[in-house]
């Protein structure tokens, strides 16, 4: 990964090399006015959503005259520049080169517990004709399974038990609590589907751990937000 502009967002550099990819997952340092005043992008209009822990997915075709509500956000149209607020919960982009289109997905443990990465990959299949393997998908920023404590009711919300255990390890001495692979599972969750492992990166860091990012479990209700943003200039 690469950090750019005085450590504002990281890029991906295998996206970097996709011709008309704009993309970055925001540090704490990256603000919405730094977006819009960048003269590169000025072409772009941002698209953000009111995030709300669901599966709710949002083919955009034209930037919506009111704030939507969902989690997910696909477009195959150039200069919408689709954004994801998170702060340990994972931000997920997806690139498609041929049908050209991208996705902005808000992964907490509530989507990920209703697929949500699985459902963007079949709605971006069934609108706009895109082959799972032929996907290329980021993985985010997030909190890392060591940091990231959960209790039992999480554990036994989710769909598959057998399956959704393995990412789940039991915290020693803590009866009924577990640590979460938050990261892990969204990538299982995507081969499940048909996305090919070496088509999927990742910004392998903690967000608890480095004070670069916001984080909620660190932080507390004080936090803020970073805004991970991803578009197409043609
Ligand atoms: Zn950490």
């Amino acid at each position: 990964m690469t950090l750019n502009q005085k450590k504002k967002f990281n890029t991906v550099p295998q996206l970097e090399k996709i011709t008309s990819l704009v993309h970055g997952f925001g540090s704490r340092n990256l603000f919405e006015r730094d977006i819009l005043e960048k003269q590169e992008w000025k072409d772009f209009t941002l698209v953000s959503i009111k995030q709300i822990h669901s599966d709710t997915i949002h083919l955009i075709e034209a930037p919506p005259l009111k704030r939507l509500s969902g989690d997910a956000l696909i477009t195959d149209r150039p200069h919408v520049l689709l954004s994801i607020r998170t702060a340990d919960c994972l931000p997920v982009f997806f690139v498609s080169t041929n049908p050209k289109a991208v996705a902005a997905v808000h992964c907490g443990w509530r989507g990920t517990n209703k697929g949500l990465v699985q459902k963007v990959v079949e709605t971006m299949g069934c609108t706009l004709g895109i082959r799972p393997d032929s996907l290329v998908v980021a993985l985010g920023p997030s909190v890392k399974q060591m940091c990231y404590e959960v209790g039992d009711d999480v554990k036994s919300s989710f769909p598959n038990q057998k399956t959704a255990s393995r990412f789940f390890r039991p915290c020693p001495g803590r009866r009924g609590k577990y640590f979460f692979d938050l990261k892990g599972i969204n990538r299982f969750q995507l081969l499940d589907v048909g996305v090919e492992d070496k088509n999927i990166y990742s910004v392998d860091c903690c967000t608890r751990c480095e004070k670069k990012y916001f984080s909620y479990r660190r932080d507390k209700t004080e936090t803020g937000r970073m805004i991970n943003f991803i578009g197409m200039s043609s």
